[in-house]
């Protein structure tokens, strides 16, 4: 039997709108219920966002923690995991959540180029990021857009700045950044296990590179993401119904390469989260 694969659902991001798609859940009552469903599709990793009252993202600590315990109280046992990204505020703003101890935070340890401007992560904002999780115990997802993100995540570990085992996200079809390419995902396996052998791995496409990186990420044994954050089509003509949809299909993926799909009590432990009782 192969190793479950922990199946993540980045429910709303930063950039998708009603216009794109009527399904991506914008307001805290929407994100819930469309949680609770990719949920029962089987996600146990829900990857957060939250917007503002015009739909804009923002960090905004007050509508993290209602999220937050609107997710924790519907979809009991899920995985809660907020963005520390760069597109919803600017410096330590970026971390202002954090205090509410989630299971997860996202956090980018290096810079790189997006569609149309920089990614900024200067090290002395990563390395604050970096210890405030380390503070409110909070397990890091490593977003790593490049190789190089991959190589700093592992020092940090080495040097304390991360608590191990590590979780890397290979993000890969950001245009400007790294495309989907099954050489160099390759690479960043065997690179990540070469310097970190007891890390996981996960990994997400951005359009239509989403279905093509869930085959590669649960045909090579790691983990993968979905959700509208990424995509918000099934297909070049259809778009996606619902975060769900687009769970089923990671779910489908893994039946075709014989991967079990991860229980939320599997993700906790091969993640090394335990269920945090109020
Ligand atoms: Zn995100």
């Amino acid at each position: 039997m192969s190793d479950p694969c922990i199946i993540c659902v980045a429910i709303t991001g930063s950039l998708p709108t009603k216009e794109n798609n009527q399904a991506v859940p914008i307001t805290i009552a929407e994100q819930i219920e469309s949680t609770h469903e990719a949920f029962e599709a089987g996600a146990t990793i829900a990857h957060c966002h939250v917007r503002d009252d015009e739909g804009k993202p923002t960090s905004d600590p007050e509508r993290f923690a209602r999220l937050k315990e609107g997710l924790e109280k519907h979809c009991k046992g899920m995985i809660v995991q907020l963005s520390t990204g760069g597109r919803s505020g600017a410096g330590q703003a970026r971390g202002g959540m954090l205090p509410l101890a989630p299971d997860m935070a996202s956090l980018s340890v290096g810079s790189n180029n997006f569609p149309t401007r920089v990614y900024e992560n200067p090290p002395d904002l990563v390395d604050w990021l970096a210890s405030e999780m380390l503070k409110y115990n909070v397990k890091p997802e490593i977003e790593a857009f490049d190789l190089s993100h991959i190589v700093q995540a592992t020092r940090m570990a080495k040097d304390g700045r991360l608590k191990g085992p590590l979780y890397v996200q290979f993000v890969m079809g950001v245009k400007n950044a790294m495309p989907a390419d099954e050489r160099i995902f390759d690479f960043y396996i065997e690179t990540l296990k070469r310097l970190a052998p007891d890390a996981q791995w996960c990994a997400a496409g951005i359009g239509p590179n989403q279905i093509l990186i869930n085959e590669w990420s649960i045909a090579k044994g790691g983990h993968t993401r979905t959700g509208f954050e990424d995509n918000v089509r099934l297909d070049r003509d259809h778009l996606a119904p619902s975060n769900a949809a687009l769970v089923k299909r990671a779910v489908e993926i893994c039946q075709k390469h014989n991967r079990p799909v991860a229980s939320w009590q599997q993700a906790r432990s091969i993640l090394g989260i335990p269920l945090r009782t109020a």
